[in-house]
């Protein structure tokens, strides 16, 4: 049995989402969370013709503070998604603004996917191979010590199209990077495709009840939604 995890760079895939799901034309298209380590762990079985066990998956994010205007509700709710509903551990990084006019804009999600991948690379037994999630360089100098310990490296990525290359071209001109052949998002979407189904649901505000598709632990029916919508546009006129 061979183990593996999966670290992802939640800000590179927010990035690339938008023509992940642009290249798919349906309008309906939603990224399905729980299929992509299954996506990972199939690729990888493939590729080694043995079993595998995908240990954990990592997300690294970034939520904005001190941003104006800015309600980082929906971003809370995505972990929490990715948390409860799809068994990812999270690791999510202040991007703060209020220091924006001094060019400090950086936040520790490179290097905390980094120093995460190395701990557990130095624990024995944890993992073998390590599935990064990104396309940025800055990952080179974590996979060259990962494999310097011997750890194998599958790179999960997108291939892009005339314009928009989603992976610096040096991870792929490079072949002492990985140990498998890339796996490209892009040619895989159809087992990324979220079904969504009606179910009927109670509103945890008023207590109506309508048939929706969201699947959150929370639900607020459309009435309500709507309400909540115009108190915040107001809000953002008066303040
Ligand atoms: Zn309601």
């Amino acid at each position: 049995m061979v183990k593996a995890m999966l670290f992802i760079d939640g800000s590179w895939l927010y990035h690339v989402r938008p023509y992940l799901l642009n290249l798919d034309g349906r309008q309906d298209f939603e990224l399905d969370y729980r299929a992509l380590p299954n996506l990972v762990r199939s690729y990888l079985i493939t590729q080694l013709e043995m079993p595998v066990d995908l240990v954990r998956t990592y997300y690294f994010g970034t939520i904005a503070i001190n941003k104006p205007g800015h309600d980082n509700v929906r971003e809370k709710q995505f972990y929490d998604m990715l948390n409860k509903r799809c068994n990812y551990h999270t690791e999510i990084f202040e991007y703060d603004f209020k220091n924006r006019e001094t060019g400090r804009r950086e936040n520790c999600l490179e290097v905390g996917l980094s120093s995460t991948a190395l701990v557990h690379a130095f624990q024995p037994g944890v993992y073998d191979v390590a599935c990064i999630l990104a396309g940025d360089l800055d990952y080179q100098p974590l996979i060259k010590h990962l494999r310097s310990i011997g750890k194998r490296i599958l790179l999960v990525a997108a291939k892009g199209s005339a314009g928009f290359y989603p992976v610096h071209p040096k991870f792929t001109e490079d072949p002492n990077m990985f140990d498998f052949p890339i796996l490209f998002l892009d040619e895989h979407l159809d087992k990324l495709h979220l079904q969504r189904t009606e179910q009927m649901r109670t509103c945890d505000s008023c207590g109506k009840e309508e048939l929706s598709v969201f699947t959150s632990d929370w639900f607020y029916c459309k009435t309500c939604r709507d309400e909540y919508r115009l108190l915040r546009s107001r809000q953002n006129i008066e303040g």
